[in-house]
C-alpha cells in the first residue's frame, strides 16, 4: 500500500495532513474509488471525468489534470506492484486557516493505493438483506462529495440491525444504497432509477446498462417505489467494490425466490468478462 500527498509518495501509515485541511475541517472536497484488476484500472477515465464534474459542481478547480492523474495512478501502481488494488483519490479545497469562504490556495490532492479486498464468496452466493430508510441527504447526491455523514450513519444503523446495506427512499421513491446503486428485474426487464441529481451516477451502473444492451436484456431507467421493489423477481446493488451484489430480502420480505437471480448472475458474469479482458 502507498499514499500520495500533493506530489509526494509516502507509506500510508506515515502520510499525514496539516490540521487546517479543508477536507478535514469542512468535508470540502470530492473523491473517487477506482478498482484495479490484473494491474489495470477499470474505467479510470470515466472515474476521473466524474471527479472533475464533482469538483466543478462545488466550484473547485483541481490541481491536477485528468491526464496527470492517470499518470500518477500508473506511477503509484508501479511502485506498489499491486495487481488487484483499490485506488482512493481525494481532492479538497486546500490547506488554509479555517474560515468558510474559499481560500486563495491550490486544491489538495491525496491518494491511497491498497490491496483490493473482495467480498467473501458466501456473501455473493447467498445474496444480502437490506433495509429501506428515509433519505436525509441533500439534493446534490450526483456529486461524489466527502460529506458522507448520512451515508455512514445509515450504514451503521443498518448493520447494527442485522442488514448488509441501507437503501435510501425519498418522497416514496427508491434511490440508491449508502454506497451503491440499486436495480430490480421484473418480467425480464432491468430497471434502475434515472441518473438525476438524487443519486450518484455510478460507473458500475452505467457499465451494467451497457452490458444489458449488449446481451439483450431490455432495460429501463425509471423511478419506482418500495412496493415495486418488493414485488421484483430479482434485485441487486452495484458499485465499484460490490460489482453486482444480489438482494434476497428487504426488511424481512423475500425478493423473488430468496436466492440470487439468474439475470443478476448473468450480468455479473458479463461484468467480470469485461474487466478480465482489460489488461490483455
Ligand atoms: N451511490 C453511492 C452513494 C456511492 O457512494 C457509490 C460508490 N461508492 C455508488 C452509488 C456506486 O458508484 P460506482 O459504481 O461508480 O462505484
Amino acid at each position: 500500500a502507498i499514499g500520495f500527498i500533493n506530489g509526494e509518495w509516502i507509506p500510508v501509515d506515515q502520510a499525514v495532513l496539516p490540521i487546517d485541511e479543508r477536507g478535514h475541517n469542512f468535508g470540502d472536497g470530492v473523491y473517487e474509488v477506482i478498482r484495479v484488476y490484473q494491474g489495470t484500472p477499470f474505467k479510470m477515465r470515466e472515474h476521473l471525468v466524474r471527479l472533475e464534474k464533482s469538483a466543478e459542481a462545488i466550484l473547485l478547480t483541481m490541481n491536477y489534470s485528468i491526464d496527470e492523474l492517470e499518470a500518477l495512478i500508473a506511477e503509484g501502481l508501479a511502485k506498489t506492484g499491486l495487481q488487484e488494488a483499490s485506488v482512493y483519490l481525494q481532492v479538497t479545497r486546500g490547506i488554509a486557516k479555517r474560515v468558510h469562504l474559499f481560500p486563495d490556495v491550490p486544491a489538495s490532492t491525496t491518494m491511497t493505493i491498497r490491496p483490493a479486498t473482495d467480498l467473501p464468496a458466501t456473501v455473493r452466493e447467498k445474496g444480502v438483506q437490506v433495509t429501506l430508510v428515509e433519505d436525509e441527504r441533500w439534493k446534490n447526491c450526483y456529486i461524489k462529495s466527502l460529506n458522507l455523514l448520512p451515508n455512514v450513519v445509515a450504514k451503521q444503523k443498518a448493520t447494527d440491525a442485522g442488514f448488509y446495506e441501507a437503501v435510501f427512499v425519498r418522497d416514496g421513491i427508491v434511490l440508491e444504497g449508502s454506497s451503491c446503486n440499486v436495480f430490480l428485474i421484473k418480467d425480464g426487464v432491468l430497471i434502475t432509477p434515472p441518473a438525476n441529481r438524487f443519486i450518484l451516477h455510478g460507473i458500475t451502473r452505467a457499465t451494467l446498462l451497457e452490458i444489458a444492451k449488449e446481451i439483450g436484456v431490455p432495460m429501463e431507467e425509471k423511478e419506482f417505489g418500495p412496493d415495486e421493489l418488493l414485488a421484483a423477481d430479482e434485485a441487486f446493488l452495484s458499485s465499484t467494490s460490490m460489482e453486482v451484489l444480489p438482494i434476497v430480502e428487504i426488511d424481512g420480505k423475500q425478493i423473488g425466490a430468496g436466492i440470487p437471480g439468474t439475470i443478476s448472475r448473468d450480468l455479473h458474469k458479463n461484468y467480470r468478462a469485461k474487466y478480465q479482458g482489460i489488461g490483455v
